[in-house]
Order: structure tokens, then C-alpha cells, then sequence
């Protein structure tokens, strides 16, 4: 069928009362931008629906991009047909025999915005029933959990046929909730904490530490990749880089082994603190999981938070791995995530990091290094740039990684 547009209805936002305006304002903007690469469609965002005119882009590409916007309840292609009940008749026999099949059960739902329409609902219902019925043999009506409900929606510009209804990814649009920074690693967890934020409206940035020459152009562009990946939810996301040598190889220097990794913790979330003060984010993300390594026991997150007064908040806590790598699978970034390009902290990791630090001994430590002009210097060293649906940053380092296989 050639659809000519789509009618998106809104999820958790029917509920928002007074936000509800700029709540539709901004799903309508990201919306506009995560579809902006087909310069034929027209957003139309009205209180109770969305309508996204096709101009003869194609829907399937369309609705696949749209399935990942967050706060869509749901969607449906649907075909705009004159005000003419012959018209809707013929359009709606040609819709239904698409998917006919013996036994195939149908009913018709009319809705009308149009109250002036010459006829009323269920006459329409009834008109648009029966027409079906006579026009193609061996369909059923039925009232109860039918296979296809027909939905005819009378408008003041035409008369709109649609049949499916397609899930929508919910959530709330992202920006509604105000901003964060992610710190993102090349692992597995931090991606799919990321998109939990977004999920929930949260319009977030990343802040990615690296150390050159320790590590490779490749497990920053791999964090650059896993970037990408989360772009259609948004249409584009700010990618921060952060130089972390300089701390690492001081930090390694001058602590006690067993404290490395805390130490090294502290100074990240610091730096992640004075960006999101920097560029008005209200809260930091991060991808740890209770107890799935030495940094993540509640001591010592409790030591490593202390040095920050934001809420750092972690999505996926309390999730176990398997649930962590559903996700990820389910977002398509677990392949990317587990190709083994060591990150920052894997080639700084002690040993054996203490499992329980003591924050005391953290501090104490810290007054033998320049923390200030350790961290000045890291910031001074930030690179922003802005990572956009449909960016790639892993190919030629796929072929080459071909190569040597
Ligand atoms: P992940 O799978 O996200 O790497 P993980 O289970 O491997 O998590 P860690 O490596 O201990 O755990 O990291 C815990 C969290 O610290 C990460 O989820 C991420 O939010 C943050 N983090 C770790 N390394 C970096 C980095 N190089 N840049 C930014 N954030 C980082
Ligand atoms: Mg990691």
C-alpha cells in the first residue's frame, strides 16, 4: 500500500497537565530530527495526535527511524483518502484484501474530529462494514479481539484509513528532563545506562576518558561508534573526549597500588562534576552495576563518590550482566562493545584494587598529587564534537582488524 502519512499518538504525555504543550513541542523536534535525512515529510504535532505527512517518502524506512523516538506510544501508516465515502469504500477493500486470508475477522472504528461530516459514526461503520463484507468473500466481522480493526478517521482535509498499529519505543522525549553527562566507556554497561537516561527524557552528553598512547585511536573511535549507535533516539549526541594520561601515569606514580583504581575513579568524576558545571548538566550517568567488579561495592562507590555533591546516577545498578547484555543486544551495541580495544582503566588496573577503600585513605592520598593542576590541565584538553545519526567511525579499523584475522 502507498502510504501517504503517519499518525503517531503520544505515550506517558497525556498525563503531563500543564507541561503537556512543550512536552509535544520538543517530541515534535526530535521527531523532525531524527527523520531529518527525508526532506519530503511534513510534522504536523497537534495535542491529542502527531501527524507525519509522507510526500512520497517511503513509510517503511520512515516508521523503522520512528519506532526509536522516545515517548511514542504508538503509530500507524494510514492513507489519506477524499471526503467521499465511495472513495473510503474502494480504499478500504483494497487495504484489507492486502492481508485476507480464509477466516480473516475485521472490524470497522470511525472516528470523527469533523462532527459536521454528513454522516455519523456508526453509520460510517456500518456503510464501510458492509461494503467489505460484500466485496470480498469469506471475511468476518467480529466485535471482540478481531484480526484487523479498520480505523477511519474523519478530518476537515480528507478522510485517513489505517489498520496497523505499530509499538513506539515510550518513554519521554528526550530534553524533557533536563541534561546529563554520561561517562561513557568502550564496555558494555555505560551505552545501555545511556539509553535508560534517555528513555526516561534525559538529553545526555558523553564524556569519554582516554590515554594516548596507552590506548588506541581505536578504543576512542569504538566510543565514538557506540555513540552513533544511540543517535536515532535523538538525531545527534555531543561527544566529549577527555586527555586522562597525565593523571593516570601521576596516579600510578605516587598511590599505593591497592588505590589506583579509586584514586583514578575520583579524579574522572571530578572532571565529569566541572563539565556538567561548565555546560548546565544537573546530574552525572555512569554504567556500574552493583558488584560486578572491585569498583562497584558499595564502599567503593561510596569512596569514589565522595568527591562530588550531583547526583550520579546509575540505571543499571541492580540489573544483573545477562540483563545488561539483553539490552545491549537489544540496542545494538553489544558486538561493538565487546570488541577488545583496551579502554583507560583496563591498562591502569592494579592488581589487586582494594574491594572495600576507605575514604580517609583516599583523601590522605590525594594530598601528594596537584589535583588542581592535574585537572586543569585534563580540561584544558577537551576536545567536543557532535555526533550525528548515520556517523561512522570504526570502518577502516574493521578492514585492517580483518586483515590480521
Ligand atoms: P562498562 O561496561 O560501562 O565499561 P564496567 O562494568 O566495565 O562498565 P568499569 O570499567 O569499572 O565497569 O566502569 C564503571 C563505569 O565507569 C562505566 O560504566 C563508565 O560509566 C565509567 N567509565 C569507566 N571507564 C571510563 C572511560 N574511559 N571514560 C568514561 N567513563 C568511564
Ligand atoms: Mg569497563
Amino acid at each position: 500500500m502507498k502510504y501517504t502519512e503517519i499518525m503517531v499518538r503520544y505515550g506517558e504525555l497525556s498525563t503531563k497537565g500543564k507541561n503537556k504543550r512543550s512536552f509535544i513541542d520538543r517530541l515534535a523536534t526530535n521527531v523532525r530530527q531524527s527523520l531529518h535525512d527525508f526532506p519530503e515529510l511534513v510534522t504536523k504535532a497537534h495535542r491529542d495526535r502527531m501527524h507525519i505527512q509522507l510526500n512520497g517518502e517511503d513509510s517503511r524506512k520512515v516508521m523503522q527511524r520512528l519506532g526509536q523516538v522516545f515517548g511514542i506510544q504508538n503509530f500507524s501508516p494510514s492513507i489519506k483518502v477524499e471526503r467521499d465515502v465511495k472513495e473510503v469504500e474502494k480504499v478500504a477493500v483494497e487495504m484489507l484484501q492486502e492481508k485476507f486470508h480464509a477466516g480473516v475477522t475485521f472490524k470497522v472504528n470511525t472516528r470523527r474530529s469533523d462532527h459536521q461530516f454528513i454522516y455519523d459514526t456508526n453509520e460510517l461503520n456500518d456503510m464501510i462494514g458492509g461494503y467489505i463484507l460484500d466485496n470480498i468473500p469469506g471475511i468476518k466481522v467480529k466485535m471482540k479481539n478481531p484480526d484487523f480493526i479498520l480505523r477511519v478517521e474523519v478530518r476537515l482535509n480528507g478522510i485517513f484509513l489505517s489498520y496497523e498499529t505499530i509499538n513506539g519505543a515510550g518513554g519521554l522525549p528526550v530534553g524533557t528532563a533536563g541534561k546529563g553527562m554520561l561517562m561513557l566507556s568502550g564496555g558494555i554497561d555505560s551505552p545501555v545506562a545511556g539509553y535508560l537516561a534517555m528513555k526516561r527524557g534525559v538529553d545526555i552528553e558523553m564524556v569519554h576518558f582516554f590515554s594516548p598512547p596507552y590506548t588506541s585511536e581505536q578504543a576512542l573511535n569504538k566510543a565514538k561508534e557506540l555513540t552513533a549507535k544511540l543517535t536515532p533516539y535523538v538525531g545527534s549526541i555531543r561527544f566529549i573526549e577527555v586527555p586522562f594520561t597525565e593523571i593516570q601515569e601521576t596516579v600510578k606514580h605516587d598511590v599505593p597500588s591497592g588505590y589506583l583504581m579509586t584514586v583514578q575513579r575520583r579524579f574522572m568524576l571530578r572532571l565529569t562534576e566541572a563539565l556538567a558545571q561548565k555546560r548546565k548538566g544537573l546530574a552525572i550517568f555512569n554504567g556500574e552495576a552493583l558488584g560486578q567488579v572491585a569498583s562497584q561495592t558499595l564502599e567503593s562507590m561510596a569512596a569514589i563518590n565522595d568527591v562530588t555533591t550531583m547526583p550520579v546516577i546509575r540505571p543499571v545498578v541492580s540489573m544483573d550482566k545477562n540483563e545488561i547484555i539483553k539490552i545491549a543486544q537489544e540496542i545494538d551495541t553489544f558486538d561493538l562493545s565487546i570488541m577488545p580495544f583496551e579502554d583507560c582503566c583496563t591498562i591502569f588496573a592494579p592488581p589487586a584494587p582494594k574491594t572495600k577503600p576507605r575514604i580517609d585513605r583516599a583523601r590522605e592520598y590525594e594530598k601528594r598529587l596537584d589535583v588542581n593542576g592535574l585537572m586543569q590541565r585534563s580540561l584544558d584538553g577537551v576536545k567536543i564534537t557532535e555526533i550525528k545519526i548515520g556517523d561512522e567511525f570504526m570502518n577502516e579499523q574493521e578492514e585492517s582488524f580483518a586483515q590480521l584475522l
